[in-house]
Formats: C-alpha cells, sequence, structure tokens
C-alpha cells in the first residue's frame, strides 16, 4: 500500500452521489470514500439537529448537494431538511472508511 501524506487540510475536489443514497467524495489528497446518506443526514450538527436528535431515516438522500465558500458542504435532505452547513473539517472527520475510522485518535506522525 502506498504510504499517505497527510494533508493537513484536505478539500473536496469532487462530491457525486455513487447512488441515489450516498454520497461519494474525492479529497484533494487523493483519498476517496462514500459517505452513505442516512449516516451523513444524522451527522448533521445544526442547531435543530443539536437540539432534537434526528429519527433514523434509511431513505433519506440528498436532494442537492452545494459549496458553502471555500469551506463547507451544504445538503438539502429529502425529509425536508435544509439548515446543515458541514465544514470541510467536518466532513473529513467523518470519513466512514476503514483506514480513517482506524485512526480515529489524533495522529501526532506527522513531520
Ligand atoms: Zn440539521
Ligand atoms: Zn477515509
Amino acid at each position: 500500500m502506498a504510504r499517505v501524506v497527510p494533508d493537513p487540510k484536505p478539500v473536496p475536489v469532487a462530491i457525486t452521489r455513487a447512488n441515489v443514497w450516498d454520497v461519494a467524495i474525492r479529497w484533494s489528497d487523493g483519498h476517496e470514500a462514500v459517505y452513505p446518506a442516512p449516516y451523513l443526514r444524522r451527522a448533521c450538527c445544526c442547531v435543530v439537529c443539536l437540539q432534537a436528535p434526528v429519527a433514523e431515516d434509511p431513505d433519506v438522500h440528498p436532494l442537492a448537494i452545494d459549496a458553502v465558500g471555500t469551506y463547507a458542504v451544504h445538503f438539502e435532505w429529502s425529509d425536508g431538511h435544509a439548515a446543515g452547513v458541514y465544514s470541510y473539517e467536518y466532513l473529513r472527520g467523518l470519513c466512514p472508511c476503514p483506514s480513517c475510522t482506524a485512526r480515529a485518535l489524533p495522529d501526532h506522525h506527522r513531520s
């Protein structure tokens, strides 16, 4: 496996729909991952969702995905919720791929 040099501030270079439900994100450091939509939806950290946790809806999917400036992504969801803005840093931290979840602890090995 190629050695991955972490980019301190990776940004998404492509955000596409892997299928109706899932969102595929390719990052500036070459990382690629598929984020299941219900997982992303539940990870919404807007004020509304923080106050009233979302019930899990396995059919939820994004209706629209827009960039917000150069730092975040806005999702409009099929359940009518459109207040969530996900910063790039937050999105990257949510990455559900095996290599990211394996190093969920802060990594201080960069030289
Ligand atoms: Zn929300
Ligand atoms: Zn990952």
